[in-house]
């Protein structure tokens, strides 16, 4: 079964709009073929351009309305118009900073995908709850709800919330098993589990990717930190490129 393959990158509060605009350009130049890696670059809502050949764009976040009195808020009508393609919805920071529930991912799921803008769906563990044995429970509870009456195709990113921008990156025991458990739910929930893109984030970078690819199950990373230097974030996607 050959699933896409993603290099995802999410800068977080990072980069004004001339250094993302340099950044894109850079990276542009350093790929000499057009990837079969889809290679998506998030920038913050000011630095949002369209999507070039090589490099598409995403953004990190939209408000679950349509439009109107939400001041402060950005639609999935401004991203899709703007050019971007797809969408990070539920990352862990938001979770946890923005107290977004599961519920509240559900409505901006659906609303990314009326507008034709691409999920990136984020679901992971505490530590606590994987000390207290249940990834699966976790894992179960976020897929259901936030992607109740959901049809349409998506991405999924296992992101272990003790794994991201903390340099411990899972063991490949872990990212293998948590994969699995989440094919499994996704087809007990109504989607066809191999046919779902699932990636791995949580530290990754230049030194593990390569290993961390080669896992059976792993469709790319959804990268922080290291995605924030070009030649970190191209040495990560060759890997990628490389693993086809
Ligand atoms: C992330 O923010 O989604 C992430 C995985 O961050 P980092 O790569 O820095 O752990």
């Amino acid at each position: 079964m050959s699933r896409n393959l993603y290099c995802i990158a999410n800068f977080k509060m990072n980069k004004n709009r001339s250094e993302t605009v340099f950044f894109l350009d850079q990276l542009n130049s350093l790929i000499d073929i057009k990837p079969k890696t889809r290679l998506v670059v998030c920038p913050p809502f000011t630095s949002l351009t369209k999507s070039r050949d090589k490099i598409l764009i995403g953004s990190q976040n939209i408000n679950s309305n349509e439009s109107g009195a939400y001041t402060g808020e950005i639609s999935s009508e401004m991203i899709k118009n703007i050019g971007a393609e797809y969408v990070i919805l539920g990352h862990s920071e938001r979770r946890e900073y923005f107290k977004e529930t599961n519920q509240e991912i559900n409505k901006k799921v659906a609303i990314a995908l009326k507008y034709k803008l691409k999920p990136i769906l984020c679901i992971g563990e505490t530590l606590v709850q994987r000390k207290n044995n249940e990834v699966e429970k976790t894992l179960k509870n976020q897929l259901s709800k936030s992607l109740e009456n959901v049809k349409s195709d998506i991405i999924v990113a296992y992101e272990p919330v003790w794994a991201i921008g903390t340099g411990e990156t899972a063991t490949a025991e872990i990212i293998i098993e948590a994969h699995q458990i989440i094919r499994k739910i996704l087809n007990d929930i109504g989607f066809d589990g191999q046919k779902i893109s699932i990636l791995y984030g949580g530290s990754v970078n230049r030194n593990n990717a390569r290993e961390l690819i080669a896992l059976n199950g792993v469709d790319g990373f959804l990268i922080g930190g290291a995605s924030l230097d070009v030649d970190h974030l191209y040495d990560i996607y060759k890997f990628i490129e490389e693993s086809f």
